[in-house]
């Protein structure tokens, strides 16, 4: 057997573990991060090549830039605004999609604020970090539309608000500033009630993200690691997955399907 079949047959044995898994859980939901978009043409913002390897987050991307900086915020903000405007979603975001429609995922909880899962058709979408597709006054809360960054050329920065003359921001939480309630409080519930979850795209050094897995493996569920690479869910995980999601997913989103159709 070469490397590579035998390679095969390892992923193809542990994904028929990870489908059993899903078809049989009550309820299983996902935990994706940057990886997932990776191929979509976002890199991870703390890899070499991501956006904080040419911005600084604190001087561009914090609550502390906005008051000081507004300039700096929106050179950020341009990049970051072309960059997801022109991804595409992937196999990854798009079995995630069928999963869910196929009753195999209730919901993905996300780090990522791409919108790409939406893109890709995923109905229950909680946003960890916010979105890029939604924009407000620091100041006055007045909402701008997403279309209106995506036209915005380096001599409209930065945008401040026709109304009060605050600064515009995307609704994505900045360094130092605290996660939405209720995503959190959403995501917090289904960790509490879900008995297995799928992770993707993410090593789990993001706090308090990272801690849904560690719920769910405490009261007896299921953790699934489809991440490339090691992760800190390794010691916890049941079944790793080490190939490219967007392999990985595609054919696990067709295992789930048949079982259920059967
Ligand atoms: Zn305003």
């Amino acid at each position: 057997m070469t490397r590579t079949k035998r390679m095969d047959a390892v992923l193809q044995n542990r994904l028929e573990q990870a489908a059993d898994i899903l078809y049989s859980a009550r309820l299983a939901i996902a935990l994706t991060g940057a990886g997932v978009s990776v191929p979509s043409g976002i890199p991870d913002f703390r890899s070499p090549g991501g956006l904080w390897s040419r911005f600084d987050p604190w001087e561009t991307a914090s609550a502390e830039a906005i008051r000081r900086n507004p300039e700096g915020v929106w050179r950020f903000l341009l990049d970051a605004v072309r960059m997801m405007s022109e991804a595409e979603p992937n196999a990854a975001h798009t079995a995630l999609a069928d999963m869910e429609a196929a009753g195999a995922l209730r919901a993905v909880v996300t780090q990522n604020i791409d919108g790409l899962h939406q893109r890709a058709g995923s109905r229950y979408v909680i946003e960890f970090h916010g979105s890029m597709d939604r924009f407000y006054c620091n100041e006055c809360g007045r909402q701008e539309d997403a279309s209106v960054a995506r036209r915005l050329g380096p001599e409209d920065i930065p945008w401040f608000c026709p109304a009060c003359g605050g600064l515009i921001r995307p609704e994505v939480v900045f360094f130092g500033e605290p996660i939405p309630q209720q995503a959190m409080a959403e995501s917090f519930d289904l960790a509490e009630e879900a008995d297995a979850v799928l992770v993707v795209g993410t090593t789990g050094e993001v706090a308090p993200a990272n801690t849904i897995p560690q719920k769910i493996k405490a009261r007896g569920g299921c953790v699934i690691d489809a991440t490339l690479g090691p992760t800190y869910f390794d010691s916890i995980c049941d079944v790793k997955l080490d190939a490219p999601a967007e392999r990985s997913l595609p054919l696990l989103a067709r295992m789930v399907s048949e079982a259920r159709g059967r």
